[in-house]
């Protein structure tokens, strides 16, 4: 008997899109991307928040380009990025005007990586002569598209036809049956006339984000299912905070745990004065929690209980989680593979010395009544004991040597030869 895990429909091996020298599909690893909420038309702005987001690990980060003045901009930002000896390539996000924008401005649409279109937002009565238009330019820079379908923009056309359609049908369907359809149809029409009018098959990227996270996970396994596009995943409007990063790591983690998805956004509101780059940091983290991707060392700590009555391994954990993010761009560079290392800062002795052997260095705290001491483990044996108060600089000062030894540094000749 056939077990639910057959239902499922499995991602076919997809195509692989060169996106400014960024490979999106095929047997690539999931890629990372962003997008800024600056002014396009300030091009200071927009190429520091870029260069930020870069910084951060995104490999592809997209911009608005919206109007005459954010087209024109779009070289100087380039420039500007290529000044501070920032790479990453830079998508354009055009809504209604690309068309015209994208002819007008010869450079920016020379210099962009990718376009994406939303075929809901290309005009009305000429839509296909629009989105033709953006196809042919693309064509000329030899540029890939995205075909981005958003249900907050669904073509209303093809909607209302499918709606008229299930209508007339013997036995219609649901209604969010009929949208989930619509934008299905609307990334596979759109991607049928692209290569009608000469786009390669391989310089094609479909998304279709709706906000809900079951709605993500059947409009993406239908999607998965009827093509070998690469497939730009994220919920749309996640959200704020926490329930954007829930809501986001739950759509996320189904579709990439059946090998739906080959790069991804976390689209976070961010908090007032917050950082963007964020959204970054939580699709490195979805990628990292389920294996496919290592970014970061990892920090196990446990959640503490009735044996931590003091915050100072909760203060601890967090010392050393953001030591090693303010460390590891300097380490990516210098110390390649430190990003798999892990880490476990664990509150007494029932789980503290067995977390800290299965990490490559773990430290285990006192817990109340316990004696004032904290093992520290290195590759599972006990390396020393540490006590009094400048216990946590000194387990930094232990890790810093075990990451030079065990990851060593690419500025460092190596031994002599024998
Ligand atoms: S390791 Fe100790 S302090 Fe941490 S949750 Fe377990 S019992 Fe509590």
């Amino acid at each position: 008997m056939a077990g639910a895990e057959s239902l499922r429909p499995r991602r076919r091996a997809t195509v692989s899109v060169d996106v400014g020298g960024v490979l999106v599909g095929g047997a690539h690893p999931v890629v990372v991307q962003s997008m800024t909420n600056t002014d396009t038309a300030d091009p200071d702005a927009t190429a520091i928040q870029v260069a930020r987001l870069a910084h951060a690990g995104s490999q592809l980060v997209r911009v608005t380009v919206n109007t005459d003045a954010a087209a024109a901009a779009v070289p100087e930002v380039l420039r500007k990025l290529a000044d501070l000896g920032v790479s990453v390539p830079v998508i354009g996000d055009f809504h209604y005007n690309g068309h015209q924008l994208l002819v007008e401005h010869p450079a920016a649409a020379a210099g962009l990586a990718k376009y994406r279109i939303n075929p809901g937002n290309v005009g009305g009565k000429r839509h296909d002569e629009n989105f033709q238009t953006i196809v042919r330019v693309a064509i000329e820079h030899d540029k890939p598209v995205r075909i981005g379908v958003n249900w907050g923009s669904l073509d209303q056309a093809l909607l209302t036809e499918l709606m008229d359609a299930n209508a007339r049908a013997a036995a219609p369907r649901d209604a969010r049956d009929v949208m989930i359809e619509a934008m299905i149809e609307s990334a596979m029409r759109s991607a049928e006339l692209a290569e009608a009018t000469g786009l390669r098959h391989d310089r094609i990227i479909l998304s279709a984000k709706v906000s809900n996270v079951r709605d993500l996970v059947d409009v993406y396994r239908l999607l998965a299912g009827r093509s070998d596009y690469p497939l730009h995943l994220g919920l749309t409007e996640a959200g704020l905070g926490m329930k954007g990063i829930v809501a986001s790591t739950a759509g996320l983690a189904i579709l990439l745990n059946e090998g739906i998805g080959d790069t991804i956004r976390v689209s976070l509101t961010p908090a007032p004065g917050g950082e963007r780059e964020e959204e970054v940091r939580v699709a490195q983290q979805v990628l990292q929690s389920m294996g496919l991707r290592s970014f970061l060392p990892q920090v196990s700590a446990c959640p503490g209980c009735g044996r931590t009555t003091s915050t100072f391994f909760q203060e601890m954990a967090e010392r050393i989680q953001i030591h090693l993010r303010d460390r590891m761009p300097e380490w990516r560079e210098t110390h390649p593979g430190v990003e798999e290392l892990t880490v476990a800062v664990m509150g007494c002795v029932v789980n503290g010395p067995g977390e800290s052997k299965h990490a490559n260095i773990g430290i285990s705290l006192p817990g109340t009544f316990e004696d004032p001491v904290a093992p520290v483990f290195v590759d599972g044996k006990l390396d020393r004991t540490l006590r009094g108060e400048g216990l946590v600089d000194e387990f930094i000062e232990i890790l810093e040597a075990y990451i030079e030894r065990r990851y060593p540094s690419l500025e460092r000749p190596g031994p002599p030869d024998r």
